[in-house]
């Protein structure tokens, strides 16, 4: 009989919608429930490398994604204080011929309203907001989805796709073990018109210096420059990324950096200022059990350091929804997906740790662009429609 019952998605973010859309392209019923009263998304910048590319497309969305992005000329690493480049990786033509697809910077409302009305035009009832998941019965058989405003849903199989702090993973009886980093981050998105020419290129900025990093990069057809800017600090408890943080915390934090580091976070429009601890854990043993399992950030959690969490959960939708396909041992399909993904994501956790560490002890150019190289390698190539399973 549970042959018959839906999917169960938990969670509507960029994991959660993107299993949905992969599901529902291979006809497999499925009804995503999100804790929040309407969808919207979070305003930060996402770098998408040619491997979320190959998915986005693969789901039919990437065109949509595709109007509103940036194709950065290539990534510059710079020196704080002297500004001198230190690293340059090409991102043009040459990068996308090697790897099939090209890099994108794009807004991050871009790809989750792509993937939203890529759901909802294939089924219209197949997102039920203000679902806020309290607990969930695994009978053996099926599975029974407990929400907070009393509502229950039955099916086939329920994966968790609801991010860093995820309730599914609590109930998998899985540790947390998440630890503070010792890095603080601050975020923000400014109007290019308000920096000076010279500052809104399309190019990826990293600059580098002892205990600190800045990230910047324009999105939206190159109308808005992202940037984050991270250093080390004492503890701190909140997990959350929209904290509201002041933009002279954050100018006093880079006081002795370069100019146009301090001229972008200057020009951060107040209640564009946000900040968040940036929490760190292990790679998971297992990712499933019975009829339940994990995709996306609560699965595999990462510092944002590789720009890959996003491009993770992406693939872990395409894999797990074909091993799902024309599969009804559901034990067997779980164990195909971990097998088929978790070495990959566990490299990206730990390689995540290791960029933000090269980053901030201004590290040699050969070790930077061996750094990057060995990431192009591993990373970009990867098809989740076509990878073995
Ligand atoms: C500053 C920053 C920059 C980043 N840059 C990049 C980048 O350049 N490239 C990249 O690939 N990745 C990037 N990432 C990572 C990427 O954003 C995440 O890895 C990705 O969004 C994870 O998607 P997800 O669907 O697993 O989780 P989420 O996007 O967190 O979605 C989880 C969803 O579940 C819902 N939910 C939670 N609990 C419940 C519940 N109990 N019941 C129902 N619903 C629930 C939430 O409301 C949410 O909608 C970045 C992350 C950060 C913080």
């Amino acid at each position: 009989m549970s042959e018959t019952l839906p999917i169960i998605v938990i969670g509507a973010g960029i994991g959660g919608l993107a299993l949905a859309l992969a599901l529902q392209r291979r006809h497999i019923a499925v009804v995503v429930y999100e804790r929040a009263p309407q969808l919207g998304e979070v305003g930060a910048g996402v770098m998408l490398t040619p491997n979320s590319n190959r998915v986005l497309e693969h789901l039919g969305v990437l065109a949509d994604v595709e109007k509103g992005a940036t194709r950065p000329s290539r990534t510059q690493v710079r020196h704080y204080e002297t500004g001198a480049e230190m690293s340059t990786t090409d991102l043009g033509d040459a990068f996308t011929k090697v790897y099939g697809k090209p890099y994108y910077d794009v807004h991050r409302v871009a790809i989750h309203a792509a993937l939203h009305r890529a759901v909802l035009a294939n089924d219209p009832g197949a997102i039920h907001v203000s679902h806020d998941l309290v607990d969930i019965a695994d009978n053996g058989a099926s599975v029974r989805a407990i929400f907070a405003n009393g509502a229950s849903a039955l099916g086939r199989i329920l994966v968790g796709c609801d991010g860093v702090r995820s309730v599914v993973r609590a109930k998998l009886g899985v540790q947390d073990g998440a630890r503070y980093t010792g890095n603080l981050a601050w975020r923000g998105l400014i109007p290019v018109e308000l920096l000076p020419a010279h500052q809104r290129g399309s190019e990826i900025t990293i600059w580098v210096g002892p205990n600190r990093h800045v990230v910047e990069y324009t999105i939206k057809n190159g109308t808005l420059k992202n940037y984050v800017a991270i250093a080390n600090h004492d503890a701190w408890t909140e997990e959350g990324w929209s904290v509201k943080a002041q933009v002279a915390d954050a100018l006093h934090e880079f006081r002795d950096w370069h100019q146009d580091v301090r001229t972008i976070i200057a020009a951060t429009p107040p209640d564009t200022c946000l900040k968040w601890g940036l929490f760190d854990r292990d790679p998971l043993e297992s990712w499933s059990r019975g009829r339940i399992a994990l995709l996306g950030d609560a699965c595999h959690p990462m510092l944002p350091f590789l720009a890959q969490g996003a491009a993770m959960a992406l693939e872990d939708a395409v894999v797990l929804a074909r091993c799902l396909e024309g599969n009804n041992d559901i034990a067997a399909a779980f164990a195909r997906y971990q097998t088929a993904r978790r070495e990959r994501s566990a490299w990206c956790q730990l390689q995540s740790r290791e960029a933000g560490k090269l980053f901030q002890r201004l590290a040699s150019r050969e070790q930077l662009d061996g750094d990057r190289a060995e990431r192009g390698r591993r990373l970009y190539g990867y098809d989740a429609a076509t990878v073995e399973i």
